[in-house]
């Protein structure tokens, strides 16, 4: 049996057609799924007898298994969910200013191996279904709705390398994006790719109009090379033919990701390198505050910027009039980098 939130309305429409049903069908099933957050199809009363039992043939409605949640004291929580198969995964929900967003993850575990992220120590166990990754919004928002609040953005930055879980993802974002489904707004929703080139170009043609960010968090190959294995692959001059393609064909702005780690690519050289690589385009800058996470990556303990470099690095950037952003730390007092909680409930388990 397949879970219902695997389908978009497009899919869900040629399971009607093909029951002989009209397309309304799909749109009836979506409100009572994502507005009224129906967890049994009884409950859907505007269907006949038959049609609901037709769908407990042939679907059925998931529910996570809360297993940890942590709150930071400005808010930020962090859940570690159990997935059907006993697989773990995290999602985190942070106040912002324009209302709440969520980062969720895409896959158990992840094969890209960036030195700098507690994921990559756990390789990827299997792609998260799109159910799995529609799940992680709804209970999130089904708690906090409670509360008088709801996920109002997403981020799919969390655990595993989006573009190597391309077509979940693209249905992920139909649903969250339908306006008969969440009604998460495209551009309020930003998908994040250390830099598989292929999918940059295929991106490009994708009609929502996602935002676009890249994990670049290095200037030159050497570097990026020796703590991003993705670079090996596509290096940094295709990284930025794709990169000119997708601004030529969506005239979008990007985001550049870029984790500032001490004595590794927070000098004034790298800022300058930096600016050489970005000027003249149409994208943001956006500096993170490493979280120490005790990982040693090549013998190395990478560790997190100096506040006065960290300041210097943005400073450099600005003077020279690149759109730079240097990321508020959330959740700080809990185990906030990407990873970190289902790492340790990993270890506990072994
Ligand atoms: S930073 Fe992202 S792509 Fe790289 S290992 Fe971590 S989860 Fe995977």
């Amino acid at each position: 049996m397949n879970s219902i939130y695997n389908y978009s309305r497009e899919k869900l429409d040629l399971y009607f057609l093909d029951k002989s049903q009209t397309k309304f069908r799909s749109t009836q099933v979506f409100e009572a799924l994502y507005k009224q957050k129906t967890t049994d199809f009884s409950e859907i009363t505007n269907f006949k007898l038959e049609l609901r039992e037709l769908l407990k043939e042939d679907f059925y409605i998931p529910k996570f298994k809360i297993m940890k949640m942590q709150e930071s004291l400005d808010e930020t929580k962090k859940f570690l969910f159990e997935l059907e198969d006993g697989n773990l995964i995290e999602t985190v929900l942070m106040k912002n200013s324009y209302g709440y967003s969520i980062c969720i993850t895409t896959q158990a575990g992840c094969n890209m191996g960036c030195a700098f992220c507690a994921s990559g120590l756990t390789k990827k166990k299997r792609n998260l279904t799109t159910s799995e990754m529609v799940q992680q919004v709804l209970e999130v928002d089904n708690i906090i709705n409670k509360e008088g609040k709801r996920v109002s953005h997403i981020v799919l930055m969390g655990i595993g390398e989006p573009f190597d879980n391309y077509d979940n993802v693209l249905e992920f974002l139909r649903i969250v994006n339908d306006q008969k489904g969440l009604e998460i707004g495209s551009r309020h929703i930003t998908i994040s790719t250390c830099g598989i080139v292929p999918k940059i170009y295929e991106f490009a043609e994708f009609p929502l109009q996602v935002n676009l960010a890249i994990s670049l968090h290095f200037s030159n190959n050497e570097k990026r090379s020796k703590y991003m294995k993705i670079n090996k692959k596509y290096p940094l001059d295709e990284l930025f033919k794709a990169v000119d393609f997708y601004f030529e064909k969506t005239n979008r702005r990007l985001t550049f990701e870029y984790i500032l780690l001490n004595d590794v690519n927070d000098s004034l050289e790298d800022a300058k390198e930096l600016v050489k690589l970005i000027k003249g385009r149409n994208a943001y800058v956006n500096l993170i505050p490493y979280n120490n996470t005790n990982i040693f990556t090549n013998s190395i303990l990478l560790t997190r910027s100096t506040e006065e470099k960290m300041k210097a690095f943005y400073d450099y950037l600005k003077k020279n009039k690149i759109n730079v952003t240097l990321r508020k730390e959330q959740g700080h007092d809990i185990d906030a980098a990407c990873g970190q909680l289902r790492l340790k409930e990993i270890q506990w388990k072994v």
